[in-house]
């Protein structure tokens, strides 16, 4: 039987979460380095090792500033569609533990999925007497299944994380099947950056009800072919994202696509079109479609 689960990674920035990330993954796949405000999940990327896959997840509005009232809004979205993840990690670095370390640590508290601390930076710590004091502050935190100490940079200890990892996947299939690896990251890439211009250039006139599915993602003679469909839930709203004479669903479409053509250093042909579905977001179908697989926050 396989093993497969999400993992959120969460943290203050700066921490190390996307070097961490990216030494787990190496060269493996591809991952999302763009993080748009609008976006409650991201898919890091997808690990797969023999019989384990593990689909990282990071939820934006956790490490947003919790002062004003929008991102309290976003954040408390945030925690709450974190509920389907198998486990959380929280990744903190050494030497340093800020107000915004600790509002991750208080979210991290409440949740009822197994937890894991991650203390990076291991590297820049020559005294063991700090490295346990550390330690021991962290563990005064919250109940965690585990603490690891790693350096990211210097691949120190990030095997035992895994191996800890491993323990909390449950056993069923896999997320995303083998074929569609390499895939997943980019498509998903792709629908965000084609979400990210929407909300850009709508002045959020229509927040959240814009869905964006890759019916196609095909690499043929170094050109990715990528066909999208935005969806939206009332005819109304069909006309805004084209706008006048088609000039927004214009301007959407050649703004995702020099994004893309930059993250995936090549030529990029997008086809976007737009069709009114009712209450698409109830679709899980549609949202499976869309990379974020079983049980989001969408679905519920
Ligand atoms: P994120 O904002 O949490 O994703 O953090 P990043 O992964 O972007 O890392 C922030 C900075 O910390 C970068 O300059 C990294 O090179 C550095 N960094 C990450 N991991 C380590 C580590 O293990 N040791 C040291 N010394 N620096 C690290
Ligand atoms: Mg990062």
């Amino acid at each position: 039987m396989t093993q497969a689960g999400y993992i959120a990674i969460v943290g203050r920035p700066n921490v190390g979460k996307s070097t961490l990330i990216n030494h787990i993954l190496g060269q493996k796949i591809a991952i999302t380095s763009r993080k748009p405000q609008t976006t409650r999940h991201a898919l890091m990327g997808i690990f797969t090792e023999e019989d384990k896959q593990i689909v990282f997840i990071d939820t934006p509005g956790i490490h947003s500033d919790g002062k004003k009232a929008i991102n309290r809004h976003m954040n408390r979205a945030a925690w709450q569609s974190m509920d389907y993840v198998d486990a959380v990690v929280q990744v903190s670095e050494v030497g340093q533990w800020t107000d915004d370390d600790q509002r991750v640590a208080d979210g991290v508290a409440k949740l009822s999925m197994p937890k894991i601390h991650v203390l990076n930076k291991i590297d820049k710590i020559h005294d063991k007497s700090v490295l346990f004091a550390e330690l021991e502050q962290r563990n005064a935190l919250t109940d965690w299944h585990a603490i690891v100490p790693v350096s990211a940079t210097h691949s120190r200890n990030t095997d035992e994380l895994l191996k800890v990892l491993y323990q909390l996947l449950p056993e069923q299939a896999w997320i995303f099947p083998e074929d569609q690896i390499t895939t997943a990251g980019m498509r998903f890439m792709a629908s965000e950056t084609i979400r990210e211009k929407l909300f850009r250039y709508l002045h959020q006139e229509i927040p959240y009800e814009l869905g964006v599915i890759i019916e196609k993602y095909e690499e043929k003679k170094g050109v990715v072919h990528i066909d999208a469909t935005i969806m939206v839930e009332r005819d109304s709203q069909k006309g805004i994202v084209i706008g006048k004479g088609g000039k927004t669903l214009k301007a959407v479409g050649q703004a995702a696509r020099e994004d893309l053509e930059r993250m995936l250093e090549q030529k990029v042909m997008l086809r976007n079109f737009v069709k009114v579905k009712e209450n698409w977001r109830d679709n899980n179908a549609i949202i499976n479609s869309m990379g974020l697989g079983s049980g989001t926050e969408e679905e519920k």
